[in-house]
């Protein structure tokens, strides 16, 4: 059993988001992708972050409105029962000791959130803990293909260990005995939640960005006014 991790602050959840989980499902062979809501994410500013229940409930709509996610797809609320700030390696812990051995698990992260996988607790661990798939994400220059795989290699090499190999087979960079960090270039949707929250205080239409239910709750409960 091969189990996808996508953490996030979902401050909303977004199209670009479900578009990323649906592609990496098409791509790279899972059972079962986590959605996992963060409580306190430790490197956002929190006056700009809703009620992680708001937010866990956004999830949650934006998951069942789309069919496609109901074989694969399930929503964590272990941040959320955790208290204090919510670590990753926290969370890949927890999984890995509930889960039968046989189980593997795997980061999914957008290329702009590995890049600052160096600002995280304990991050080296994670690197002997869990392979990584990393996810491309528009709008920014640097990500484009080639220069985020560049990023994302030369990150990897000052910061982890210069003896990762990238190997184009499997489109990943190889360790003798660190994890392996998979490359995986989708279609992304230039959407980010900070978008969104911009948007809604310009009082522009976030309509095209968001599942319709999300759109709606956010409304009733006016949030990011
Ligand atoms: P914010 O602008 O508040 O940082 P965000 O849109 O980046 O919000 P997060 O909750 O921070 O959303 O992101 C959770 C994960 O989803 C991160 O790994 C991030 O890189 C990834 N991600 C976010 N938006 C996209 C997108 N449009 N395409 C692909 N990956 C995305
Ligand atoms: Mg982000």
């Amino acid at each position: 059993m091969k189990t996808g991790l996508f953490g996030g602050t979902f401050n909303p959840i977004h199209l670009g988001h479900l578009k990323a989980i649906k592609e990496v499902k098409k791509r790279f062979p899972l059972d079962k992708i986590y959605i996992i809501p963060s409580a306190i994410p430790p490197h956002k500013d929190q006056t700009d972050v809703a009620d992680a229940n708001e937010r866990y409930e956004m999830v949650k709509m934006a998951v069942k409105d789309d069919s496609e996610f109901k074989e694969f797809v399930e929503i964590s609320d272990v941040e959320l029962k955790r208290s204090g700030p919510s670590y990753t390696i926290d969370t890949v812990l927890h999984y890995k000791s509930i889960l039968p051995e046989d189980s593997s698990f795997y980061l999914i992260l957008g290329i702009d959130a590995f890049l600052e996988v160096n600002t995280w607790k304990l991050y080296m661990n994670l690197f002997d803990l869990i392979p990584f798939i990393i996810i491309t994400r528009s709008g920014i220059e640097n990500y484009k293909k080639n220069e985020g795989c560049r990023a994302v290699e030369e990150f990897l090499f000052t910061r982890i260990s210069a003896k990762y190999r990238f190997n184009s087979k499997i489109s990943g960079y190889v360790h003798e005995y660190k994890k392996t960090v998979f490359m995986l270039d989708i279609a992304p949707l230039d959407i980010s939640s900070t978008m969104i929250r911009r948007d809604i205080r310009e009082n522009k239409n976030i309509g095209s960005l968001v599942p319709v239910a999300v759109n709606s709750f956010i409304e009733k409960k006016r949030l990011y006014l």
